[in-house]
């Protein structure tokens, strides 16, 4: 893949980040619920916890991808990006329109997913 088309694509998703982020966090979107309120409202606190562990996994995963974008956007840098970190084979063109932060190609990918890693 052209560098010039990857970094395209990974700076529109780190905008698409940002959004999403601005929405996990709350801005514009339903208000965090106020502490204090809480006692009174025992059925609502349930549903907003569960509201704020979503968001707060939604802050998590977010960041995470950040991270991977950061981490791809460095290999551009480095030269060494549409490379699978493992064996250094080049990363399909077809796998990195779709996941331009992807870091090893698709069977190593899937082998480190069965470890565990998300
Ligand atoms: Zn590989």
């Amino acid at each position: 893949m052209d560098r010039k088309r990857a970094k395209k694509l990974l700076t529109e998703q780190l905008a698409e980040l940002d959004e999403r982020e601005g929405w996990a966090r709350g801005d514009g979107g339903e208000q965090v619920p106020d502490q204090g309120a809480v006692s009174q409202h025992p059925a609502d606190y349930g549903s907003d916890l569960a509201n704020e562990m979503e968001r707060e996994l939604m802050v998590q995963t977010i960041s995470r991808e950040r991270q991977q974008i950061m981490d791809a956007l460095q290999r551009i840098e480095d030269g060494t990006y549409g490379r699978c970190s493992v064996d250094g084979e080049p990363i399909d063109d077809a796998r990195l329109e779709a996941r331009p932060e992807a870091e090893m190609c698709l069977p190593h990918q899937e082998e480190a997913e069965r470890h565990g890693q998300r």
